[in-house]
């Protein structure tokens, strides 16, 4: 038996922790809940790459966690730091998120034990196409089987290269564009994938504040016009989503925490100048307008509204979680909150949004992308031009009808035929939107869940469990 003991929970035993709850709510039985939890399978690799004239072993991972649905989905991450107890818990992560949003596929997710900065541009390509044949040789990397997207340290730029790699290796795959998510857009990818999972952040927090009960539930009230938020980790999660927030929802960013510390400012930090500061300097220290601090883990605590976690995993844990101020957890990153600090949270009344839910859209902007790569057609060419045709005749309709001229600011929004980024922000709103009406719902529906998080397993678990129970695999 794995020890359940505090502090000594490894981040696969703090998400089984919290499928427990859900599945003791749902009173599977215990055979069910195993199968359910454990990973179906578990990929290894260990393979050399010549860096500067120096052979050098990488290791590297892929779990699925689930395959009740076909192609099983998740990101790869390159970090210094990663295991496979991550990694399972990562895909893991991905099946109840994938279930909760109604993404029809599995869960999975890889990750390579390597420090990216530490490598030259043409090293990194090197490595990643490495990787990238061990996976496909595997059988673990195919447009139906498994589909990896960014995660931590990885981004468009290595997704371009596993899906040509995956084209020289198998040119007979009409489909192989579809081997990978989260491409450049010119290289099959999608607007607005690389935004997704930031723009789901915002979707997630509008739907929150547009329940007032749920917002006095959270000891707030109002919009979230006005709301004072921190956000640690300003990568492509934190980034986009602090960047919407602030620009489009006239929310404050008082505080951003990175690797090197903190950036404090009250009247609200402009995050566009934050990232080019950083992006320049390497680091956040010296930004002019806001103070720094060099503990960055301390800033959690700092008096909010909002807290944003979009960095990594185990960053709410027992030993700060009495300390936590804000009012409202969004958990941007995966797995931020462990399970220990989760129960201290909930007792303490302090509302969270789960991961599985608040970083959904980016499996659900990838999920769009692996359907534009399988028709071969990009969202809208067919009807765009003839939307603006049907607009256009309704405009002078109205026009003939009411003998008055249409402003030509109005008349323009009436006829503009949606594009692939309208459809793909209105496809994710609608997604963000009915997963937190879902969660809400089985929330004030169930007297034996008390919270948002046991709400969404409790979701994602009943949907795996019919769907194995269906296909009789137990
Ligand atoms: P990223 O590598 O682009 O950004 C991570 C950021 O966090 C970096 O700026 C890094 O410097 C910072 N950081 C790392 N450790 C930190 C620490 N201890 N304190 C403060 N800052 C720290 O990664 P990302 O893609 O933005 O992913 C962030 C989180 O969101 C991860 O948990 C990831 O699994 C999750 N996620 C990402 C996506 C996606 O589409 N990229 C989708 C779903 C979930």
């Amino acid at each position: 038996m794995p020890s359940t003991k505090p502090e000594k929970l490894t981040f696969r035993q703090n998400v089984d922790l919290m499928a427990d709850r859900a599945i003791k709510v749902l009173g599977l039985e215990e055979g069910v809940a195993q199968a359910l939890k454990c990973c179906d399978s578990v990929l290894q690799v260990k393979f050399p790459v010549d860096i500067s004239g120096k052979i050098q072993i990488f290791t590297g991972w892929r779990a699925v966690h689930s395959t009740h649905r076909l192609p099983a989905k998740g990101g790869i991450r390159f970090a210094p730091y990663v295991n496979q107890d991550e990694v399972e818990a990562l895909a893991a992560l991905m099946s109840y998120k994938c279930a909760l949003v109604d993404v029809p596929f599995g869960g999975s997710k890889g990750a390579l034990l390597i420090d990216p900065v530490q490598y030259n541009r043409d090293e990194l390509q090197h490595i990643t196409r490495r990787y990238t044949l061990e996976l496909s040789r595997k059988g673990f990397l195919s447009p139906a089987t498994n589909v990896p997207a960014p995660d931590v340290g990885t981004g468009e730029r290595e997704m371009a290269w596993m899906a040509d790699t995956y084209k020289h290796l198998h040119p007979e795959d009409v489909n192989y564009l579809g081997c990978v998510t989260g491409k450049p857009v010119r290289h099959g990818g999608i607007r607005g994938r690389t935004e997704a999972t930031g723009r789901g952040v915002q979707y997630a927090l509008q739907e929150f504040f547009r329940h007032k009960e749920d917002v006095k539930h959270a000891n707030m009230s109002g919009g979230l016009g006005g709301k004072c938020v921190v956000i640690q980790g300003l990568g492509n999660v934190g980034y986009h989503a602090a960047k919407f927030l602030s620009e489009e929802d006239d929310v404050k960013i008082i505080a951003i925490i990175e690797r090197d510390g903190v950036i404090v400012n009250k009247r609200g930090l402009p995050v566009e100048k934050v990232l080019q500061f950083i992006i320049k300097n390497k680091t956040i220290k010296g930004f002019p307008d806001g103070k720094f601090g060099k503990n960055g883990a301390k800033a959690l605590e700092m008096e909010c509204d909002i807290l944003i976690p979009a960095a990594m995993e185990g960053q709410i844990t027992r030993q700060n979680a009495n300390r936590i101020k804000a009012k409202l957890i969004v958990e941007a990153a995966n797995g931020p909150v462990t399970f220990e600090a989760d129960k201290i949270l909930n007792k303490r009344g302090i509302v969270m949004m789960p991961d599985t839910f608040v970083n959904a859209g980016g499996v659900t902007v990838s999920y769009f992308e692996w359907i534009r790569n399988l028709s071969h057609i990009r969202f809208g060419r067919m009807e765009r031009r003839y939307d603006e045709l049907q607009g256009r005749q309704y405009a002078d309709m109205l026009e003939e009808v009411t003998d008055k001229k249409i402003p030509d600011g109005k008349r323009n929004k009436l006829i503009r035929g949606a594009t692939e980024i309208d459809l793909v922000r209105s496809g994710l709103d609608d997604t963000m939107r009915l997963a937190y009406q879902k969660m809400r719902e089985a929330l004030l529906s169930n007297k034996k869940i008390h919270d948002l998080r046991t709400a969404a397993f409790v979701i994602s678990i009943k949907k795996l469990a019919n769907s194995y129970l269906d296909i009789g695999v137990f």
